[in-house]
């Protein structure tokens, strides 16, 4: 443990922290971090894809500055700036039609998905939402009140109905079939759909395991919500904005939501979160979700830059690219390593779901965590999720190459095959475990 490490542990509370090991850092540039102990780190996590340009990016440093050097305020509340209406502007021309009526910004995931679940109910007149079992959509009491992780003990929001998502390493092929089946159940009984105002998605549900729905299952969800009037909101916060190969996660289902929040990536690392949707719901009422540095327009000058640089460096193309290179190469390491169970992903959005045993796919829990932080050890920045914290979960920088997805993969493989021959201290890594 590093000095840093002790030092904030005098210092700073540990309400927000989600550790897995004792990451401390100085420094990085693109994918690779400086530990305060002088190692470089590869970094498959970018801070849960927020740094979807990586560290450092002279692109956003360039923004940043420039929106520094001449501050157009703090805020969009009580007056507009530039870099917010050109931000809002690029992304109604990014988003489908339906969605493409105006735009508000946050700071966060969270605090947009608890703007929009607020606002589609006062606007809608409907109290209902629906949303899926396992689906993060926030850490603030409103979206954690739509959620359905099971890692979340706040209060549920009364009008909310959870539906399971598909798992097709779980359930096999009748995995969507199944959920179709109760989501049906649900709207023919207990959850009349006249009043169910909105429908919240994940387009891959990541901190629920990485789970790629199969094909076919949103155009469903979607021709329910279209005959109820639903509105489909279609949470890209983590992959969305390139992560998956397409600029909208969304788009690999072929469904139009009527309402998509962005968030983490958007900013490059710096906080700020987007809803776009119809004017109607998005103009509900001024006034009615708010804080002060909403709209900041440093985080806006940064998104723009971020936005640009997926256009103009082809950064969706490059993690179809290197995702599918790294998707590949995890696959071959299941080969050798029992403990994979599953391999999955679209993109730079890839899932390695760990078991104590193929047959019966029990969920190795402890063995993710002691493999987390091996790979720490060997140099590699990797964290998990799932609604059982065993998938390992890959969201590296979207400018990732092809030579550093095969390092990561070296650094995985050997942590892997530590734990398997009982080399690694469960001790270790039970002190971090993070969900
Ligand atoms: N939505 C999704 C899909 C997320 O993965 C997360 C965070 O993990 C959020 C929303 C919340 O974002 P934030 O933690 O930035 O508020």
């Amino acid at each position: 443990m590093t000095s840093l490490y002790q030092r904030e542990a005098q210092s700073i509370s540990t309400l927000a922290h989600l550790r897995f090991y004792p990451l401390a850092l100085t420094g990085g540039t693109g994918a690779r971090l400086i530990a305060d102990d002088g190692r470089e780190l590869l970094d498959f996590a970018a801070s849960w894809g927020a740094a979807s340009l990586g560290h450092s990016d002279p692109r956003i440093r360039a923004a940043v500055d420039r929106a520094l050097s001449n501050q157009a305020g703090a805020s969009y509340l009580s007056s507009a700036n530039a870099a917010t209406v050109q931000l809002a502007e690029k992304l109604l021309s990014l988003v489908p039609s339906r969605a493409a009526g105006r735009i508000w910004f946050g700071h966060s995931g969270s605090d947009a998905n608890e703007t929009v679940a607020r606002t589609v109910v006062a606007a809608t007149g409907r109290p209902r939402i629906i949303s899926f079992s396992g689906a993060y959509h926030g850490g603030t009491t409103g979206s954690a009140a739509v959620s359905g992780h099971p890692s979340q003990v706040i209060p549920k929001a009364p009008g909310l109905t959870l539906v399971p998502y598909p798992n097709s390493y779980a359930e096999g092929d009748q995995a969507a079939e199944k959920a179709l089946a109760e989501l049906d159940r649900l709207l023919e009984g207990p959850v009349p759909p006249r009043e169910v105002a909105a429908f919240f998605i994940e387009p891959i549900q990541s901190d629920g395991g990485m789970l790629v729905p199969p094909a076919g299952f949103f155009t469903e969800i979607e021709r329910r919500c279209r005959k109820y009037g639903i509105l489909i909101v279609s949470d890209e916060v983590k992959v969305g904005l390139g992560r998956t190969g397409q600029l909208h996660a969304f788009s690999h289902h072929s469904i139009e939501p009527d309402i998509v929040v962005f968030g983490k990536g958007l900013g490059g690392g710096l906080p700020i979160s987007a809803v776009a949707g119809p004017e109607a719901i998005m103009n509900f009422a001024p006034a009615f979700a708010f804080q002060t540095l909403h709209g900041n327009p440093v985080c806006a000058a940064a998104a723009l830059a971020v936005l640009k640089a997926i256009e103009t460096g082809q950064l969706a193309e490059n993690a179809a690219k290197v995702g599918a290179h790294l998707l590949s190469r995890l696959q071959t390491l299941k080969q050798g390593h029992p403990l994979i169970g599953d391999v999955r992903g679209q993109g730079l959005a890839i899932g390695v779901e760990l078991v104590t045993d193929r047959a019966t796919r029990k969920p190795a829990k402890r063995e993710t965590a002691m493999t987390a932080y091996r790979a720490f050890e060997y140099g590699l920045v990797l964290f998990y999720v799932g609604v059982n914290s065993n998938v390992l979960e890959f969201t590296p920088p979207l400018t990732l190459t092809h030579e550093e997805a095969d390092r990561g993969v070296e650094m995985l493989d050997m942590a892997l095959t530590d734990v398997e021959q009982g080399k690694v201290d469960p001790s270790q890594a039970s002190a971090f475990a993070g969900w």
